[in-house]
């Protein structure tokens, strides 16, 4: 069974971090969603590869996920060349997702950065019918961006208030990373105590811009087509 979205990012936790509660609205309204991440954060200051792949695991099983699966395209130095670059292609022929989610290519963090470009153009590539792989050829609809470490203005965003103990569910899986009081592991910016806090603020920000309580935002090459734009704004402005 193929999946209507596909999630790709460079490390394990990036996803939960963006646009957890996207996927678990996309997954309410019936569509099927996978995970993907381009390295098995093996470089990380915390938690070995192991511990976080079983958080990972437990994490998709929060939001929801058909699948999770991990490449090895090298945490801390994110390979792609022409040989990771025919990996994913062959994951996304393989899922057929009518759109894909991955980090915005700028970024702070250079595995971000290479996993945006890196996924933006194996999603070109997947359409070219005469490059042949193991699974034939399947252009996704759509390269959608979140952002990571920078937040970018986002050009579109998705109201996830309802959805957002789930997502909190999800990124609190993530044990290793993140604050633990009386904990002897080294510090890192995701360990701070109010990191997930901050995770949040931004989601507080972006749900005030559409007047809900959270969101997650977006960017794409192509801006999306909505049916009924008052519609769209619809309690932008609460109507004093
Ligand atoms: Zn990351």
């Amino acid at each position: 069974m193929r999946v209507d979205v596909l999630a790709i990012g460079a490390h394990p936790d990036d996803v939960e971090l963006t646009c957890g509660g996207t996927l678990v609205k996309l997954k309410q309204l019936g569509y099927r969603f996978g995970i993907v991440d381009l390295t098995r954060g093996e470089m990380g200051t915390r938690g070995t590869p192991e511990i976080r792949a079983k958080e990972a695991q437990r994490a998709a099983e929060i939001l929801g996920a058909e699948f999770r699966e991990a490449l090895d395209l090298g945490d801390g130095g994110l390979r792609r060349g022409r040989e990771e670059e025919l990996i994913v292609i062959d994951v996304i022929r393989r899922e057929r997702p009518r759109l894909v989610l991955t980090p915005y290519p700028d970024d702070r963090h250079p595995d971000h950065r290479r996993a945006g470009q890196l996924v933006t153009d194996a999603c070109y590539y997947a359409g070219t019918r005469k490059l042949e792989t193991q699974h034939p050829a399947h252009r996704p609809q759509q390269t959608v961006y979140f952002s990571t470490f920078d937040s970018r203005r986002p050009e579109f965003l998705v109201d996830v208030t309802d959805v957002i103990e789930t997502r909190r569910a999800a990124m609190r899986a993530f044990e290793s990373q993140f604050h633990k009081e009386g904990s002897t592991e080294p510090a890192t910016i995701l360990a701070q105590k109010t990191f997930l806090e901050v995770i949040e603020a931004r989601a507080r920000e972006f749900g005030m811009m559409i007047n809900v309580e959270f969101a997650e935002g977006f960017l794409a090459n192509r801006p999306p087509r909505i049916p009924d734009l008052v519609q769209a704004f619809e309690g932008s402005e609460p109507g004093f």
